[in-house]
C-alpha cells in the first residue's frame, strides 16, 4: 500500500479548488488552522462508524439533512435550532414508523464549500469567479468580494465551531430528549396538513414511554442524550488537511466533522479527493451519479475501503427519478458480487433539479418522492438494504421546492426563495417526506 499523509493529495490531479492569488497568505492560514483545536472527537467518530455498520445491515437508519450551502450569516440560534428541530421531528416519525434507531446527521457546522459547474459567472457582460461557498468567497457580485480570500478559512472554522458548540449546548440541555419532544413543535406544525398525524405519533410515543416507566418504575431510562452528528462535503482539501489529526490509536481522522463525503464532481478514481479520503479513518461518503459505471464503483471501493470494513463506506446515490432504474440495479449487483457491505443511502435531491421558465432552480416534491420510492423498491427486490437518506432541507419557511401537501407552485418560488445554491425542502415538506418514507417502507 502506498504511504499516505494528510498532504499526499497534493501530488494528485485536483479539481474544484479555489484559485488564490495570495498563496503566501494561504500557507499562513493553513499553518494557523493546523494548530487550532479539533472540532469533533475520535470516540464520537468511531461511535458513528459503528452505527453506520448497523444501518448497513438494516438495523438502523441514517438521516442526513441540512442546507446545500451553509452561510456564515446564518450562524445564529434560530436558524440552527430550527434545523435541529426539523431533523428531530423527522427522526421521531422515522423511529416510530420504521421501528429502528435513527442516526441523525446534520449537513451542518462546516458545509461551507461548493463545487460549481462553471468557473465564472457572467451578468450583464461582466464575468467574475463563481461563488464557491462562504469558505472561499462571497456571493456578492463584485470583483473584490468574489476573489477567493484565504482568511475565510479561519472564519469558516470559527463558524463551524460556534455552530457545533450550540448544537452540543442544546443537546446537553435535553433539547433532544424524547421526553421534551413537545417543545420541538415548530409553529408550522400547527398549520401543517400533517398536524393530526404528527400529534398522533407523539401521543403514541408518549404512551409507550409511560408504559415502560410504569413497568420498570424507572423514569430515567428515556433521558438519553442522543448525539447529533455532523457531515459536510470534503471539498476544500487544504481546509480538510489542516483539520486532519493523528488519533491516539495511530489512525488519522478528519476532526472537522464526523462524516465527510466527496461529491460527484470530485469522486474520480485516482483523484486528489479520493487520495485524501483514503487515509482518514472516519466513515466516508461518496456521491454516486449516472456517470459512475459498476467497474468504476468497484475500483473506488477498493481505493477507499480495501478491507470492506464495517461502517466505513456510504454510497449516496443521486441519479434522478428518470435514471435510477437504469443505474442502481447494476451497481447493487456489482457490489454484491464482491461481497461488499457498504451503507446505501439515497439522495433524491441532486438528480432532480430543474429550472423553471423564469430561470429559477427548483425541485419537484413528486420527483423526489418518486426517486426515493424506486430506491426502496429496487433495494428490496434485490435483497439489498437502503439504510439512509440524504436531503437538502431547512427548518425555515422557505419556498424553494415545488409541491408537497401545501401544493407550492412555480409562482410561490418568488415568495421566500433564500438559497444561494440548491433549493431545499422547507420544514413542512421535510416532515411530509419523513411520513412518506415510512409509507414507502411499509409497501
Ligand atoms: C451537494 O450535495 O450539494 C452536491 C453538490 O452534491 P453532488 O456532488 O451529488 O452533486
Ligand atoms: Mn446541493
Amino acid at each position: 500500500m502506498r504511504s499516505w499523509q494528510p498532504d499526499t493529495w497534493q501530488n494528485f490531479q485536483v479539481s474544484q479548488q479555489a484559485n488564490y492569488t495570495d498563496t503566501v497568505q494561504l500557507t499562513k492560514v493553513i499553518d494557523e488552522l493546523s494548530l487550532l483545536p479539533p472540532l469533533v472527537g475520535v470516540n464520537e467518530i468511531e461511535e458513528l462508524r459503528a452505527k453506520v455498520a448497523e444501518a448497513a445491515k438494516g438495523e438502523a437508519f441514517i438521516l442526513q439533512g441540512g442546507d446545500c450551502a451553509e452561510l456564515f450569516a446564518d450562524c445564529n440560534a434560530d436558524v440552527i435550532s430550527s434545523k435541529l428541530k426539523i431533523l428531530l421531528q423527522m427522526s421521531l416519525v422515522l423511529v416510530h414508523g420504521l421501528n429502528k434507531p435513527v442516526i441523525k446527521v446534520g449537513r451542518m457546522a462546516g458545509q461551507y464549500a461548493k463545487p460549481r459547474s462553471t468557473e465564472t459567472e457572467t451578468i450583464d457582460g461582466i464575468s467574475l469567479p463563481s461563488y464557491r461557498g462562504d469558505l472561499i468567497n462571497s456571493a456578492n457580485f463584485n470583483p473584490r468580494e468574489r476573489a477567493p480570500d484565504p482568511r475565510r478559512l479561519l472564519k469558516g472554522y470559527s463558524f463551524a465551531s460556534l455552530t457545533l458548540n450550540y448544537i452540543r449546548t442544546l443537546v446537553e440541555n435535553k433539547f433532544a430528549d424524547f421526553s421534551l419532544m413537545d417543545s420541538w413543535d415548530l409553529d408550522f406544525v400547527a398549520h401543517s396538513p400533517f398536524e393530526a398525524e404528527y400529534h398522533q405519533i407523539l401521543t403514541h410515543i408518549r404512551d409507550s414511554i409511560a408504559l415502560v416507566d410504569n413497568l420498570t418504575q424507572d423514569k430515567s431510562r428515556h433521558e438519553i442524550k442522543d448525539r447529533i452528528y455532523t457531515c459536510h462535503e470534503a471539498l476544500h482539501l487544504h481546509y480538510e488537511q489542516a483539520l486532519t489529526r493523528l488519533g491516539d490509536n495511530g489512525n488519522w481522522y478528519n476532526l472537522s466533522t464526523h462524516l465527510p463525503w466527496i461529491g460527484m464532481r470530485t469522486a474520480q478514481l485516482n483523484s486528489a479527493h479520493v487520495e485524501y479520503m483514503r487515509g482518514i479513518a472516519n466513515p466516508v461518503g461518496i456521491k454516486i451519479s449516472s456517470n459512475c459505471s459498476p467497474e468504476q464503483l468497484l475500483k473506488l471501493c477498493d481505493q477507499l475501503d480495501p478491507d470492506n470494513a464495517p461502517g466505513r463506506l456510504l454510497l449516496i446515490t443521486r441519479f434522478g427519478n428518470k435514471n435510477i432504474q437504469s443505474h442502481l440495479p447494476k451497481l447493487i449487483t456489482a457490489i454484491k458480487s464482491q461481497g461488499r457491505t457498504p451503507l446505501w443511502c439515497c439522495d433524491p435531491m441532486h438528480g432532480n433539479t430543474s429550472v423553471t421558465s423564469q430561470g429559477v432552480k427548483t425541485r419537484r416534491f413528486d420527483a423526489i418522492i418518486d426517486e426515493l420510492s424506486q430506491a426502496f423498491v429496487i433495494h428490496k427486490e434485490m435483497d439489498s438494504q437502503l439504510g439512509g437518506v440524504h436531503f437538502e432541507l431547512t427548518g425555515e419557511h422557505v419556498t424553494e421546492c415545488i409541491g408537497g401537501a401545501r401544493g407550492l407552485t412555480e409562482f410561490d418560488l418568488n415568495r421566500a426563495y433564500k438559497s444561494l445554491v440548491d433549493p431545499r425542502l422547507n420544514a413542512d415538506q421535510s416532515l411530509e417526506m419523513a411520513m412518506r418514507i415510512v409509507q414507502l417502507n411499509q409497501k
